[in-house]
This record gives C-alpha cells, structure tokens and sequence, in this order.
C-alpha cells in the first residue's frame, strides 16, 4: 500500500510562489508558497558579526513550502536538496547551521538541528517586488542581553522582548537535548567541506 500523503503534499504542489528571494550576487534563489509563519529580530553575538549589523531578522518558513536554487555559469538552476552546492555552511556550535552564498557571501539561513522541520530565513534576501503574501508583523526580539549598546529598539514596533531564546523554544532545546541532539537529517554532519 502506498504511505498516506501528507497535506503539505497534497496541496503543495497547487499552490503559488508568494515569496521570492535571493543573495546580493544572484546565484542562490529561494521561492516560497507560504508566507513566513513569523518574524524574529535576534540581536546575538553571531548574528550581529555574521551581518555586520547591530542585528539580523529572520522570517521563519517550514521547510515544505520552500525551495533553494542556484543559478549557474551556463544559466542552468540546480534544485539544492541537500545544500551541498553553492550554499556554505558554517558550524559555530552544535545547535545550529548557517547557510551562505558561497559566491558572494550574503548570509542566508539559520537552520536549528532541534526544529528540523523550519528555516530561519534572513529577511534581508527577500526581494520587494516578489512579495505577493502579506509578512506577519514582528513577533519578538531575541537575546537583548547581546544588544549593540549604541542602538535603541524601538520602544512601539509591539514586538515582545526576550534575554535569550523565548521560553517555548528554551524548552525545545531542552527537549532535544535529553534526546542526544539530533542532528537534522537535510543537512550533512559537519565538518562539512565546502568549495568556494
Ligand atoms: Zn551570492
Ligand atoms: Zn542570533
């Protein structure tokens, strides 16, 4: 008998791309039939030296919906299953991956070993004028306790305000940590190689 399809399956397929983005020199594309589910602003160490700006926003998309692709030399996409081409990836800790343009640079995702199912999503690649889906506001700042000292939040942007991780996803870590940390099954074990 065949597996049940899921769904996401069954109506991934028919939906639209509301969603369109891509790293400052072209190469990788990310399409999207789901608007992300929310927006977090992270103010961390590495966020901040990863951008090169007092914080980075992520949208947080489920994996279902997206689609990485890298444009080549000769004009041709290659559909990125695995991400083991034209995305580098860097390992600052155990808990998470980060995802690049190996060409230009541009940082394009965060994925969380303990959430396998989502992407954070730098906001900064989205392309105006192919967002179609209307962005939920955003939903939090994360570790405040790391803020640049010389830049304010904004006292009325309605945006909850958390020292670190917020509690739901603490636990999360929590959880998957008790399990022996997976790690995320779209991505290879580190130390991955990668070409520049
Ligand atoms: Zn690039
Ligand atoms: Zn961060």
């Amino acid at each position: 008998m065949d597996p049940t399809p899921s769904p996401s399956e069954l109506h991934q397929d028919s939906l639209p791309v509301v969603l369109r983005g891509s790293c400052l020199c072209g190469v990788v594309h990310l399409e999207s039939k789901m608007a992300p589910e929310s927006i977090t602003i992270c103010h961390c160490r590495e966020c901040r030296k990863a951008s090169g700006n007092p914080f980075l926003a992520f949208g947080l998309f489920h994996n279902d919906y997206i689609q990485w692709s890298i444009v080549s030399s000769t004009g041709t996409k290659h559909l990125l299953g695995d991400l083991a081409e034209g995305i580098k990836l860097t390992y600052y800790s155990d808990v998470a991956v980060r995802g690049w343009c190996s060409r230009c640079g541009t940082p394009l995702f965060m994925k969380y070993h303990c959430r396998p199912d989502g992407t954070s999503i730098t906001t900064g690649i989205f392309d105006n004028e192919h967002v179609a889906a209307s962005l939920p506001p955003i939903k939090e700042h994360i570790f405040v306790k790391d803020k640049a000292s010389w830049w304010d939040i904004p006292s009325n942007d309605g945006a909850a305000r958390h020292g670190g991780f917020n509690e739901p996803f603490t636990r999360r870590l929590q959880e998957w940590s008790s399990k022996g940390r997976p790690q995320r099954l779209d991505l290879p074990p580190p130390p991955f190689n990668f070409k520049l």
